[in-house]
């Protein structure tokens, strides 16, 4: 028999449904706060089980086939087969699977390789390799399993909040740009994808008051503008208020106090203005939902806008909004502050983790506070594994999703149907406790990640390599850089890089040629290419999102290194293992380097970014 014929044969291994189990191993059944229970109390047997189903679907690919050999999965009990699977197929990270996906993009059968069922697109993930962003395989099922994952949160919010049902979602969502790569394949990220299923368009314009044109046009701006244009056209029916991640929710309410005039006047006269909604689809969308002249309304909401103070702005401009939905845990936590100061007491609901790998977990406590938030993890939607750190970093221990104890830090490694196998997410979690036998995790910060604005995620090794480059710059100015260390501002909307850089000697304070000041000049030159040796998302970020604003660097006076080391020692750092942080979050650290300031420079070009092209095998882009 044909190892392919073989795996077919035993794709569905004893789907037995007796205990329950093989139903629950399915993303199936009417969401229900029941099937949450099931699905938790049972966390332990479904992933014993999913990984059965995993290995055995895809047992006559290459991949599992060179470690497993012709072993299909079907046989022996459930944890022989996970021992055995642990031992021997290696924990990897993207560029161990690298040429996996190269050589699906360059047009081999998916099916050999790492996935039984074809690969019908790729995930565009917002993890970088190479200064790129890596691209995730995804199948049919998979996004069955992610919209599965999705309709969990439906009785969960239910239960917190009443009269959910009753009106709708001011949702600020952008599709993004697809690539395709040479075999024909979509790649997009996650969310655009999502948003491409029927049922989710669907509820998205039966629930939501963005039009999809508005959604989908290509200029952020513009996007940004036809949605609150939307937005507050339905402003009486607007029940919640949200976007994926908290950075986008803060730019539209900073983009409404610059266009507020403007949108109000639009809503007056009944339709969008064409010299800003240029865009003839998005246009006509729009039109048919402000519909008809409404002074009354434009006079309510720009009296809301005028009143001074933004404090309570979204309560007091969609007032029958229950909740704030957005991601604001991780790096979004940052913007809390800003976005509490305009939510007026409404509760900031972060209500998934999930990611282009797989879908990971839901907070069955959507009104805890930010800080509180633990995700509990699905059972069903990938095999789950736990890389054990402590302060030292990393240990050798992995455990799984039911083995975690509490108060444990761990780095998330996951084995999906489509063609990962153990491998590690980069993220790292904090068991905050348990629902039944399924782990609830705080979400920690990012392996390697040092500075993040939006989900652009620069880690030392990239901001060294962008830092490095620029040290030429500084020939004309006599100096070299002596020191450096980052801090991500979010204080200013859009958020933005801070450098300082101490440079040796000091650059003189002035140095007039031609009029011009040559340490501005080459201070923003720096600023520019640090920003262009940055990774491909924070580009986008930059030039395309515009949700990143222009790189700062701060000069500072001699000694303020110095300074900064007194203070981590000062903290408890010994003086023999001190090293410059690469980058600051404490006030102390920032407050210790900014009084030392002697000069601001900000980036003066937006650096260069174009959409992905998908490389093929050959190595053609
Ligand atoms: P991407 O693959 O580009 O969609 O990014 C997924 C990553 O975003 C995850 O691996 C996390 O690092 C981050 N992320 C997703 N959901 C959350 C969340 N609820 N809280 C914090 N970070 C999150």
């Amino acid at each position: 028999m044909r190892s392919d014929q073989k795996m077919k044969a035993s794709a569905t291994p004893d789907d037995d449904t007796n205990d329950g189990v093989g139903r629950l191993t399915k993303p199936a059944g009417p969401p229900s706060l029941e099937l949450i229970e099931d699905l938790t109390t049972h966390a332990g047997a479904i992933q014993r089980r999913l990984l059965r189903e995993i290995v055995a679907t895809n047992a006559g690919t290459d991949y599992l086939r060179r470690l497993l050999g012709d072993n299909d999965g079907a046989h022996g009990d459930d944890d022989a087969l996970a021992a055995a699977f642990k031992e021997r197929v290696p924990v990897v990270e993207y560029e161990d699977i690298k040429q996996y996906v190269d050589r699906i993009t360059g047009g081999e059968p998916s099916s050999l390789l790492v996935s039984s069922a074809p690969i019908t697109e790729f995930l565009i993930s917002s993890g970088t390799s190479s200064g790129q962003p890596k691209l995730m395989p995804s199948t049919e099922d998979d996004l069955r399993r992610r919209a599965f994952l999705f309709s969990l949160l439906s009785p969960v919010l239910n239960k917190y909040v009443e009269g959910m049902g009753e009106g709708k979602g001011m949702y600020l969502l952008f599709v993004k740009p697809e690539a395709t790569t040479a075999s024909g394949l979509t790649a997009r990220t996650a969310l655009t994808s999502f948003f491409n299923a029927r049922l989710v368009r669907e509820a998205l314009s039966a629930r939501g008051t963005s039009s999809e044109a508005a959604m989908r046009c290509t200029d952020v701006e513009e996007s940004m503008y036809a949605q609150l244009l939307c937005g507050l056209a339905h402003r009486g029916e607007v029940v919640r208020v949200g976007s994926v991640f908290a950075t986008a929710l803060l730019r539209a309410v900073r983009f409404l106090e610059t266009h507020w005039r403007a949108l109000c006047d639009d809503i007056r006269a009944g339709r969008a203005d064409p010299s800003v909604v240029t865009d003839a689809s998005c246009r006509d969308a729009v039109d048919a939902v402000v519909a008809r002249p409404d002074p009354g309304l434009a006079d309510a909401i720009a009296a809301e806008c005028a009143a001074g103070s933004w404090r309570g702005i979204v309560r007091r401009l969609w007032p029958r909004a229950k909740y704030i939905d957005a991601i604001v845990t991780g790096s979004m936590a940052q913007c809390v502050p800003m976005l509490e100061f305009y939510a007026g007491g409404l509760p900031l609901v972060s209500t998934i983790y999930a990611s282009s790998e797989s879908y990971f977990g839901i907070n069955l406590r959507p009104l805890d506070r930010p800080e509180d938030v633990a995700y509990t993890l699905i059972p069903n939607m990938c095999y789950f594994e736990f890389i054990k750190v402590d302060n030292d970093g990393e240990v050798d221990t992995v455990v799984d999703l039911v083995d975690v104890e509490v108060g444990g830090y761990y780095e998330l490694v996951v084995t999906t149907f489509t063609g990962l196998y153990r491998y590690r997410v980069g993220d790292i979690l904090q068991v905050a406790g348990f629902h039944n036998a399924a782990p609830q995790f705080r979400f920690v910060h990012r392996r390697n990640v040092v500075l993040s604005v939006d989900t652009d995620k620069t880690s030392e090794d990239d901001l060294l390599r962008a830092v490095t480059a620029t040290k030429p710059l500084l020939a004309p100015l006599g100096c070299v850089l002596a020191e450096y260390t980052a801090y991500a501002d979010t204080s200013s909307i859009p958020g933005h890089y801070v450098l300082f850089w101490e440079l040796t000697p000091p650059p003189p304070p002035r140095h007039d040629s031609g009029g011009e000041d040559d340490v501005a000049r080459v201070m923003a030159a720096c600023c520019a290419a640090v920003e262009a040796g940055l990774d491909a998302v924070y580009r986008r970020c930059r030039s395309r999102d515009r949700s990143v604003g222009p790189l700062e660097i701060r000069a500072v006076a001699p000694g303020a290194f110095d300074a900064l080391m007194d203070l981590c020692v000062s903290h408890g750092s010994s003086v023999n293992q001190y090293k410059t942080p690469r980058c600051i979050k404490h006030p102390d650290a920032i407050a210790v380097l900014e009084q030392r300031v002697v000069g601001r420079f900000f980036s003066d070009a937006v650096p260069h970014w174009e959409p992905l092209k998908v490389a093929a095998a050959t190595g053609d882009t």
